[in-house]
């Protein structure tokens, strides 16, 4: 018997002994009276002389290893759970874990951060203000007559409260624009982002909730050509170098004047394609064939709102824009229904 193939056949035996059976039948086939050890250590006499040292002492080394190894086995398998669980316990560490999933913005979270972001470069502050409001902040210090329509209830949702101060969900984030005037001095430049109500029927482009970005800056000899500056540095960031950008003669009561601005179809580009895809039964979708596509309202902040405010209009000129951002992701990112940003479907928005 050599210790070699001992050695070998022990690595093999080694694997097997996963119960305590198995390792009272090892600790016996190698250490009992008359096991391979005792035989090893009584063929010795049988040797010649200079060989007996060196054989017995590996027959020590193999027995110390066989006692590390059934030492190493009895902890591992008192450590072991029994094989049938305990009742209610026990923990199956073969069952595959629970995966903690990523989350991310959502797209309107990261569109709203990412226009705050150009704005802020350009030196304007962002300012929050509450989605419950006056109806002097919502519509009066802006300028907005009583009989206008968007005073109307059917076009904002009221909150029950004493007709001297009614309180309502406001319907754009511009009343941030008096509770801000009316509490610092010029020079200004405020960037507002913000949720606001309306009661609109639900369909593909309206909610009764949406988000909007208001801004505005007012100073001693602010002009109109510094809007369409801060709107062009705006719409450059946003949706690519190449777009045009034109302004619309428009009205809005708190600013004068007004206008509506329009960038060039970032699908079609603005080039009139329309006309030759018209001819072969087919528009534009984005722009519906228009080549424009329009994104904001703005203009010079009114004198009426500067009084409202305690601002002299004769020493002070300002302008404000404000933006859908729900439109504006819409059309960054080829988006056709606004109501795809609110169902929290999943497969919707890990896209962004
Ligand atoms: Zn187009």
């Amino acid at each position: 018997m050599d210790i070699y193939s001992i050695r070998t056949q022990i690595e093999l035996e080694v694997n097997q002994l996963n119960s305590r059976e198995a390792l009272e039948a090892f600790r016996n086939k190698y250490l009992a009276r008359k096991g391979i050890i005792s035989q090893l250590t009584g063929s010795i006499p049988s040797l010649a002389v200079e060989e007996r040292a060196a054989f017995g002492k590996e027959v020590n080394l193999l027995k110390s290893q066989i006692l590390a190894i059934i030492a190493e086995k009895e902890k591992t398998l008192a450590a072991e759970k029994p094989s049938t669980p305990a009742p209610g316990g026990g923990i199956d560490i073969g069952m595959p874990g629970i995966a903690q999933e990523i989350g991310r913005l959502h797209p309107i979270t990261q569109t709203i951060d990412e226009i705050t972001s150009i704005f802020v470069q350009m030196g304007f502050s962002v300012v929050e203000g509450p989605e419950i409001e006056t109806e002097y902040n919502n519509f009066t210090g802006l300028n907005i007559p009583l009989d206008h329509p968007s005073r109307d209830a059917f076009d904002t949702f009221y909150i029950k409260s004493p007709a001297k101060n009614r309180l309502l969900l406001r319907s754009h984030t511009s009343p941030v624009q008096i509770r801000v005037m009316k509490s610092r001095r010029p020079p200004l430049a405020i960037i507002v982002p913000g949720r606001v109500y309306r009661p609109d029927a639900v369909d593909a482009s309206h909610l009764f909730m949406f988000h909007q970005i208001e801004g505005f800056m007012v100073d001693e000899g602010i002009r109109f050509s510094d809007l369409k500056g801060v709107l062009e540095v705006f719409a450059k960031a946003v949706f690519g170098k190449e777009i045009k950008m034109r302004f619309r003669p428009h009205f809005f009561p708190f600013t004068e004047p007004s206008a509506e601005v329009d960038i060039s179809c970032i699908i079609c580009q603005g080039r009139q394609l329309s006309d030759v895809l018209t001819s072969q039964g087919k528009r534009c979708s984005v722009c519906g064939g228009k080549g424009w596509l329009e994104i904001l309202g703005s203009g010079m902040i009114h004198p009426n709102v500067f009084k409202h405010v305690g601002y002299d209009p004769t020493k002070y000129t300002g302008f404000a824009f404000g933006m859908g951002i729900e439109r504006i992701a819409m059309l960054k990112y080829g988006i056709s229904d606004i109501r795809l940003f609110f169902e929290n479907d999943l497969r919707f928005l890990r896209q962004f």
